[in-house]
């Protein structure tokens, strides 16, 4: 029999996840979908290291740190979380509840909550320089789902921000080799990051760009060419993670049947979109007086989540506190 979900959250940034947390409280049966394979929206993939001063309560903390933070306050009721899941379309039902697809599939819900922030993220690819059949084995990569994976490796890694210098730095603890190249002499990374991989026993190549990248036998050919000159560098690796930052895409909202203003979601006070039992919270919403903050994402999250189980669950008195949940 179909699993049907209370709710579905689209969405697995700062303000999905405590929109997920916020309805386990509440006892819903919730599962996030994400598109990345990682959670944590634009906090993680755009500003890991910033720190962030306007959460209430929290003096300063770091955007990864954050989302640490949140994934430890998940824990106590573990929902599902799909990564690598990509939400093309929601679909009402006959039977009232809605039909949720993705690139992996179907999955069926009461109400939805989306919290897709500026739309789905994917990683800046380079074109041309390498065949894409390369991504398949993990020769060519652009996340590091698992450490072990670059074990006893040779490891190029290309980028200049914090997630090249970050990487770069905890592979060399695994791999046997690790270089970075980047396209100019000064990383764009915290100062105390890229300090640390000066020092560290990380090759570094500056100026250069991937120019092109072939397999070789079990390994890959890496051209390198000196940024403003005709100079190349051919150097051989096992594998290559490319960190180039992320592009965002709000194209897909356009078929979700919602009321956009530009590409945010119109929500009345209560989150409701113009379609029934579909939510909407954070940045990728819109009405008077709204603020793509993090801060702001939270106090909607619990409006989004009481408003759909009220609408799904009428007979259910809704608590206002945790206290009375967890006493
Ligand atoms: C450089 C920078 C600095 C910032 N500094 C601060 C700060 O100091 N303080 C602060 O409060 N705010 C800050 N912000 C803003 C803050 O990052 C956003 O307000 C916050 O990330 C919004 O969270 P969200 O969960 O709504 O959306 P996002 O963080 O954008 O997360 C949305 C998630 O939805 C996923 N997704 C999108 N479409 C789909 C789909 N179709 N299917 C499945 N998943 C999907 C995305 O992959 C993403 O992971 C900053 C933003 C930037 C860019």
């Amino acid at each position: 029999m179909t699993h049907i979900y209370d709710l579905l959250i689209i969405g697995g940034g700062p303000v999905g996840l405590f929109t997920a947390y916020f309805a386990s409280m509440r006892n819903a049966d919730v599962a996030i979908i994400e598109s990345l394979p990682q959670v944590g929206g634009q906090a993680n993939a755009l500003f890991p290291e910033k720190e962030i001063y306007d959460i209430g309560g929290i003096p300063k903390i770091k955007a990864k740190q954050l989302i640490q933070q949140q994934l430890a306050q998940l824990e106590l009721f573990q929902p599902e979380i799909k990564l690598s899941t990509t939400v093309d379309n929601i679909i009402e039902q006959a039977d009232g509840n809605l039909l949720v697809t993705t690139n992996h599939g179907e999955l069926q819900a009461k109400a939805v909550i989306i919290a897709i922030g500026t739309g789905s993220f994917a990683p800046r690819k380079l074109n041309n320089v390498y065949d894409p059949a390369l991504e398949d084995n993990g020769q060519v990569t652009y996340f590091v789902k698992n450490l072990a994976d670059f074990a006893d490796q040779n490891v190029m890694v290309a980028g200049g921000g914090d997630s090249a210098v970050d990487w770069a730095l905890a592979l060399e603890n695994v791999a046997q080799s690790v270089t970075i190249i980047h396209r100019r002499d000064q990383f764009r990374g915290l100062e105390s990051s890229v300090q640390k991989l000066r020092d560290s026993t990380v090759k570094i190549m500056t100026p250069y760009l991937l120019n092109q990248v072939t397999p070789a036998a079990d390994q890959l050919q890496i051209d390198l060419k000196k940024v403003k000159t005709d100079d190349h560098q051919v150097v051989a690796a096992d594998k290559l993670l490319i960190n180039y930052g992320f592009v965002s895409d709000s194209r897909l909202l356009r078929q979700w049947q919602l009321d956009l203003a530009g590409s945010k979601i119109k929500v009345n006070t209560k989150m409701e979109t113009n379609r029934p039992k579909v939510y909407a919270v954070g940045d990728a919403v819109t009405y008077p007086g709204k603020l793509d903050l993090i801060a702001v994402g939270y106090a909607e999250a619990p409006i989004a989540v009481t408003t759909a189980l009220q609408t799904i669950y009428p007979e259910k008195i809704q608590p206002l506190h945790s206290t009375s949940l967890f006493n």
